[in-house]
């Protein structure tokens, strides 16, 4: 009586997180991130569950046929749908169809060829097969696509693992004591089924918290970068500034402010989509001269920053000419125009600060550094500590023109 009873709650739970898993995933619209499957997961274990209920003691009939399967369906859609929330594109229906079909045909040759014992064995002995495949794929997660989530994913690899377990023990149980080990109400049943109705009620919120976690970092991150380029934005900055000068010992910072030479030429001739490409490109060469640990944004139409921690006048005054070159000597490929463009900047530099409260001061610094530097004739550095004329480039004409080459 009181295994049905808890088999009941179990299928109450199952089906209850159905539904609260298929409302998120209609919220969700395009990334449902594996929230149908959890869904269909649920629905498929609860059906299985009812038909126990509905079948009562073990026997060779079309609804346990249909119970068996639908018990192994139900792993392989969590599966599935856990590669989904971590961003793998997997099919759904074919590998599940195919594998239903595979399972009756081998519960109809064991039952057939090794009676009904080996039946419900190989049902055990595949759950515990297939959990623990569930619980190697987190501990593999952990290391990889799941780094961000490694504490919950170990307690998620614990409790799976718990499942594969009592499986692995109902299966040495069921080849050693035969049906008799099915007994609904037997003592290692009833731990089974509240262990299952255990997690079957925490299983379900965890996951929704990891899902709401996935959503408030992806909100966070769009509301730090610019969507174009994926470089920080101001607000961005600020944070990551606020973030690095919380650190004890705190290195201090120098803004490097970089502005594209003549751009709206490049939009009034090639157009606003060769304009964006060029943005991209100047973003993809910032992000690639810094140091790992800088930090970079776009803080306007082609207008960059670069703030570097943790070096000196001499430092900055490297950067920006490597910065600067590197915009020079490229030439970028643009979709739609017969000829690579070229592109010429001009930075400006402020001088050092220790607060994230100084940063508006270090721009207005590096602003008026990058308009000295236009007034002097673009394509050059000025620093806002050392003298104009002593820190131009090597290159001093200003060569700051779209200008066609046929690189
Ligand atoms: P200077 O050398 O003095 O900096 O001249 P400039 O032409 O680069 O500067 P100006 O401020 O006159 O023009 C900047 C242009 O950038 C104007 C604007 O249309 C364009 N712009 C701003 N945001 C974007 C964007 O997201 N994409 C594209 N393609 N163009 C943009
Ligand atoms: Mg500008
Ligand atoms: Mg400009």
């Amino acid at each position: 009586m009181l295994a049905t009873i808890l088999v009941g709650m179990l299928c109450a739970h199952l089906l209850c997180f159905t539904v609260m898993f298929l409302l998120f995933s209609k919220r969700l619209h395009g990334k449902k991130m594996g929230m149908d499957l959890f869904a269909l997961g649920n629905f498929l274990l609860g059906l299985a569950y009812v038909l126990q209920l509905a079948e009562g003691r073990p026997a060779w009939s079309l609804m346990s046929v249909v119970n068996h399967t639908l018990t192994l369906a139900a792993p392989i859609a969590y599966w599935l749908g856990a590669m989904r929330f971590f961003g793998q594109a997997v099919p759904l229906w074919r590998p599940l169809m195919a594998f239903a079909l595979a399972y009756v045909g081998a519960q109809v040759l064991v039952q057939w060829g090794l009676g009904p014992v080996a039946r419900h064995a190989m049902l055990s002995g595949m759950s515990a097969l297939l959990f623990l495949v569930m619980t190697l794929t987190v501990i593999y997660g952990v290391r990889t696509f799941a780094k961000d989530l490694h504490r919950e994913m170990f307690l998620f690899a614990l409790l799976i693992g718990g499942i594969c377990i009592l499986n692995a023990i109902k299966f040495v149980k069921i080849v050693t004591g035969g049906l008799d080990a099915l007994q609904m109400d037997s003592s290692f049943q009833l731990m089974f089924y509240i262990y299952m109705s255990s997690l079957a009620t925490v299983l379900p919120p965890s996951i929704i918290w990891l899902v709401l976690r996935r959503l408030t970092d992806d909100l966070r991150d769009m509301a730090a970068r610019d969507p174009m380029t994926r470089l920080l934005n101001r607000r961005g900055l600020d944070d990551a500034l606020q973030q690095h000068f919380n650190a004890r010992n705190a290195a201090p910072a120098y803004l490097l402010l970089l502005d594209v030479d003549h751009f709206k030429r490049i939009n009034d001739s090639h157009g606003h989509q060769a304009g964006d490409t060029v943005l991209c490109h100047v973003a993809q060469v910032l992000r690639a001269t810094v140091r790992r640990g800088d930090l970079t944004g776009r803080i306007g139409g082609e207008e960059f920053v670069a703030i570097c921690l943790d070096t000196d006048e001499a430092g900055i005054l490297r950067l920006a000419e490597r910065l600067r070159a590197a915009l020079e000597d490229q030439a970028i490929e643009v979709a739609g125009c017969d000829q690579a463009l070229r592109i010429t900047a001009t930075i400006g530099i402020s001088a050092q600060f220790t607060s994230a409260q100084a940063l508006e001061n270090a721009m207005q610094q590096a602003d008026a550094a990058l308009y000295r530097g236009k007034a002097g004739g673009r394509n050059r550095i000025e620093s806002a500590q050392a003298a104009p004329a002593a820190c131009t480039p090597q290159t001093q004409t200003p060569v700051a023109q779209p200008v066609e080459t046929g690189a």
